[in-house]
């Protein structure tokens, strides 16, 4: 049921199902819904940038915001560490708006135990092959950090079933209305 106050977003796909293009096509035209950015880890990508992306952190840095109770949930995935800035989420719900996770299973299901009201997405890719084709080609990670990618994302694809949502993505732009038509239905119960 939804409360009324914001609207916790929650959207999960394996590596590779496209979910970051999908999210920022919703918010681009759709900037009223707003996109947590979280702190990993993980070194930054060439295309990638600073406080859009994620916020990059040290283990050392991560490590202090997580004993200050400034990460709201987090994980472990593929040997980095990734979580969701909680005083972000907090004010934009406070703020009555609808913000959008784009995170993994693991979060998926501490996020629905934190916040039952959230709604979630689960974005599956048109096939198997398709999501090992964009994989490899987008040169960001070794062969091994895509077999183990490939590996996770087998797990999570089996998870699909416990989301409230399944869309698949063959074309950005539809999956991109399809979720925002589903962010209305849910706001009008
Ligand atoms: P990538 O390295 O491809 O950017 O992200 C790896 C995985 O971590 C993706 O499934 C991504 O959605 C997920 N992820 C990104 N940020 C967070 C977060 O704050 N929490 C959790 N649980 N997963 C995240």
């Amino acid at each position: 049921m939804y409360s009324g106050k914001g609207l916790l977003v929650v959207v999960s796909g394996p590596s590779g199902s496209g979910k970051d293009t999908v999210v920022h096509s919703l918010i681009s035209k759709h900037p009223e819904i707003r996109i947590s950015v979280s702190f990993t880890t993980r070194g930054m990508r060439p295309h990638e940038k600073e406080g859009v992306d994620y916020y990059f952190l040290t283990m050392e840095e991560f490590n202090r915001l997580l004993a200050n109770g400034d990460i709201l949930e987090y994980t472990e995935y593929s040997g980095n560490y990734y979580g969701t800035p909680r005083s972000e989420v907090d004010k934009r719900l406070e703020a009555g708006e609808t913000v959008v996770l784009v995170i993994e299973t693991n979060g998926a299901q501490n996020i629905k135990k934190l916040f039952p009201d959230a709604m979630t997405v689960f974005l599956m890719p048109p096939s198997i092959d398709i999501l090992k084709e964009r994989l490899y080609n987008r040169h960001t990670e070794t062969q091994a950090q895509v077999a183990n990618r490939l590996r996770i994302a087998e797990k999570e694809l089996a998870l699909a079933p416990r989301y409230d949502y399944c869309v698949v993505n063959d074309q950005v732009e539809k999956c991109a209305d399809e979720i925002f038509e589903l962010i209305n239905k849910v706001k009008q119960r």
